[in-house]
């Protein structure tokens, strides 16, 4: 199967109707049903690379779901309607499972890459998450720094005591949080100062812009500065091209994550792939030259 191709979806689900009631239903009805069978849904998995030597410095696991009739669907055609249902704590543990099943095959192949999972903002007000995890870490037996967790700062400030708690026993485990979307939120610095984090992600939107707007690049120079001053490590994301590979650099991004480098993949591919950037990781391996 095939990552999204430019900025549109090659999924035939078409979510640009009006995704009426009825259809959310029938959707999540289709869910159960692929959360009960094998291979509906998988994991498109991309590298993140270091921007100095071009190893690895983690992978994320995307979400897709090779749907029998409506064909192949990415996040944005369906995880809304998920995320609001009462299938969002068996849809969390599923992907999660897939996910350690990968990093669990990685230690076998003697690779030792972190493997990131995005988790809505509303797994976080389940108590039963830092719980279920470790019992997924026993399960599969991965080291809990191996498992990184992706969230954005969108949690609802009514419901911050539940978040911080959560997030506090899932840092308690040794598990890594990354804040995704970074600058997208509402309150990106306060998010920093409340919950300690491990990764900052900055926002493709802000890449994307960054060429053509002082701001954006103000922006992404801020916040990676401010990660470094953290303690934090920084990768940005969406990075397409090499002129945005050497602008990241040069304002002191250490990693990046983007179809210039790899497009998501399928789970069979991986290992290779990461075998291969392992042996081949070494100073200067990206011109700083577009045309080099
Ligand atoms: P995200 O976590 O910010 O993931 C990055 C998205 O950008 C992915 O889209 C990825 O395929 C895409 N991408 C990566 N590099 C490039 C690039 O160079 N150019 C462009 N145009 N796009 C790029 P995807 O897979 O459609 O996922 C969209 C969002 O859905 C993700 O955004 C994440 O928030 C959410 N998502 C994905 N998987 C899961 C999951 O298992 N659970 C939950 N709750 N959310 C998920
Ligand atoms: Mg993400
Ligand atoms: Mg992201
Ligand atoms: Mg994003």
């Amino acid at each position: 199967y095939q990552a999204k191709k430019g900025g549109g979806s090659v999924a035939s689900y078409d979510n640009s109707r009006d995704a009426g009631s009825t259809d959310q239903l029938t959707l999540l009805a289709e869910l159960r049903e692929a959360l009960a069978v094998e291979d509906q849904l998988q994991l498109a998995l991309q590298p993140a690379v270091d921007l100095a030597t071009g190893a690895p410095t983690g992978v994320e696991a995307l979400v897709r779901w090779l749907h029998p009739r409506r064909g192949l669907l990415t996040p944005a055609d369906f995880i809304g309607p998920v995320e609001h249902s009462e299938q969002l704590g068996a849809f969390t543990r599923y992907v999660l499972d897939k996910a350690l099943a990968v990093a669990a095959g990685w230690a076998r192949d003697g690779l030792d890459v972190p493997i990131s999972v995005n988790i809505s903002a509303r797994s976080l007000l389940d108590p039963r998450l830092p719980a279920e995890i470790a019992e997924a870490l026993r399960r599969h037996d991965v080291p809990p720094r191996r498992l990184v967790l992706e969230i954005t700062e969108t949690v609802m400030m009514s419901e911050l005591e539940v978040v911080d708690e959560v997030l506090g026993a899932l840092r308690a485990l040794g598990v890594q949080i990354a804040v995704d979307d970074f600058g997208t939120g509402f309150s990106s610095l306060t998010f920093l100062t409340r919950v300690p984090v491990d990764e900052v992600k900055v926002d493709r939107s802000f890449v994307i812009r960054m060429a053509d707007s002082p701001e954006a690049a103000a922006i992404v120079r801020t916040t990676v500065g401010l990660a470094h001053e953290l303690g934090l490590r920084v990768v940005a994301e969406g990075v397409e091209t090499a002129e945005q590979r050497i602008a990241l650099a040069e304002l002191g991004c250490t990693a990046a994550q983007g179809y210039h480098f790899f497009k998501p993949m399928p789970a069979d591919k991986i290992s290779a792939v990461l075998g291969s950037l392992l042996d081949s990781a070494t100073a200067n391996v990206f011109p700083l030259r577009a045309d080099g």
